[in-house]
């Protein structure tokens, strides 16, 4: 369910038509809706309610303070994979205890700021790195609670690019071995081992990898209590799927069944790190129409959002549905919708067949709250575009449109030029 909806023509995001906002504060800009926001996380996490749980949402699929705010408000925790997130999310108000933290290339400053900060734990990702964690936080005289993120060797079916739970990713440690590096782990002065961690990939849009991941722990965490090692967490992951066009993703509380029947007798706590299932379909990305220009082979929509502020068509291949802001035409016409960078990748959508739109009006480009302005760049010294959340009938910037100030703003040139 989103809160994305024609009245009268016009499309609006809950009662702000999108329109106003695209004159207000201009375009591109990205639009969230408040209400979609608060009912996914809800949904989610209210899936769970039965069983001990902490929903920590992945802060890499938007990123806003004002959306962590929101989930951290909810209860929620968060999933965070550098340094910059964790200080994103400190920023926002969310409690350390709610902290997890992934990633494989955990860096010294990185951890040290974790291990200050204390958050509830460190989802390791090597040998090499449970080490170096059991050194830093001897250094600073602290124990770090950690998981080990395990690779189940199972194919989530997904785009390759974001498939993470195969033997040939580079994310975690091989289910098969897991176990010596716990028996390491059990041997280190200054780690706590809490959990399991494992994360398949993203956007799946079946249950049956999670089904198969979760066995494959289950078995693992038999194995560890029979070793005399506890494991008081288990951490599930993200990766539930939305639709963009023609997938049906299960849905939350049908994940949740699954879930749920398979931890039958096991006392864990579950952590899960929900990201695209919450905020994909929260989010548009707003662009206007700067000039429509017919080939011999092709018409385009040329509009003023590129690769550098939506990547995910160019780097996956991605579909999003696309609207008119307005709808004022009910004659249609195959198009692609590019953008103004130099590059033959950077596209929106291809053969797309759109109502027709006159040049100066605007498109909203649907399900762009996931991986949307995390991935933005300034390719092209393009400033990246404001961020607008909506609450009812009110809208509040939460991230002005950066100025072409902002773009040298780091930049020097040396003395001798
Ligand atoms: C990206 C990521 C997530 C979130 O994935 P979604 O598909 O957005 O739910 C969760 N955990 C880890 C470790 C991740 O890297």
């Amino acid at each position: 369910m989103h809160h994305f909806n024609y009245h009268d023509q016009e499309l609006h995001c809950e009662r702000v038509p999108l329109k106003k906002i695209a004159e207000e504060v201009g375009t591109p800009c990205y639009v969230y809706s408040h209400a979609t926001l608060s009912h996914h996380f809800t949904v989610f996490d209210g899936a769970f309610e039965k069983v001990p749980h902490l929903t920590c949402y992945s802060v890499k699929a938007n990123s806003n303070l004002a959306i962590l705010r929101l989930f951290g408000s909810l209860g929620g925790g968060v999933d965070i994979v550098s340094g910059g997130e964790l200080y994103r999310a400190l920023k926002a108000g969310i409690p350390s205890d709610r902290i997890v933290y992934s990633g494989v290339g955990k860096t010294l400053d990185e951890i040290d700021y974790a291990l200050r900060e204390n958050i509830l734990m460190f989802n390791i990702e090597s040998s090499q790195e449970l080490a170096f964690i059991n050194e830093r936080a001897g250094k600073m005289g602290t124990r770090a609670r950690i998981a080990l993120r395990v690779n189940p060797d199972v194919d989530a079916k997904t785009h390759p690019y974001i498939s993470t739970g195969m033997k040939k990713n580079k994310f975690g440690i091989d289910v098969d071995s897991a176990i010596q590096d716990y028996l390491k782990a059990k041997s280190l002065h200054n780690v706590e081992i809490l959990g399991v961690d494992c994360h398949i990939g993203s956007q799946l849009t079946d249950i049956s990898p999670f089904v198969d991941a979760l066995r494959r722990l289950r078995m693992l965490i038999k194995k560890l209590e029979e070793s005399g090692i506890h494991i008081s967490h288990l951490d599930l992951g993200g990766g539930l799927g939305i639709p963009y066009n023609q997938e049906t993703p299960p849905h939350p509380t049908e994940y949740a069944r699954a879930v749920m029947e398979e931890m039958e007798g096991l006392h864990c706590t579950l952590i899960f790190e929900p990201g695209r299932v919450i905020v994909g379909n929260a989010g548009v990305l707003l662009t206007k129409v700067l000039y429509t220009k017919s080939t011999p082979s092709k018409n385009f929509l040329i509009v003023d959002a590129g690769m550098n502020d939506l990547l995910r068509p160019s780097l996956y291949d991605s579909y999003h549905h696309i609207q008119p802001v307005v709808r004022s035409s009910a004659e249609s016409r195959v198009v692609d919708v590019v953008g103004p960078i130099c590059e033959s990748g950077d596209f929106l959508a291809r053969d797309r067949s759109l109502p027709v739109v006159p040049e100066g009006d605007c498109l909203a480009v649907m399900s762009a709250g996931a991986y949307g302005f995390t991935m933005a760049s300034n390719y092209n010294s393009r400033p990246r575009a404001a961020e607008v959340l909506v609450k009812d009938d009110q809208y509040f910037v939460i991230r002005h449109r950066e100025t072409w100030d902002d773009l040298i703003r780091q930049e020097q040139v040396p003395p001798i030029l």
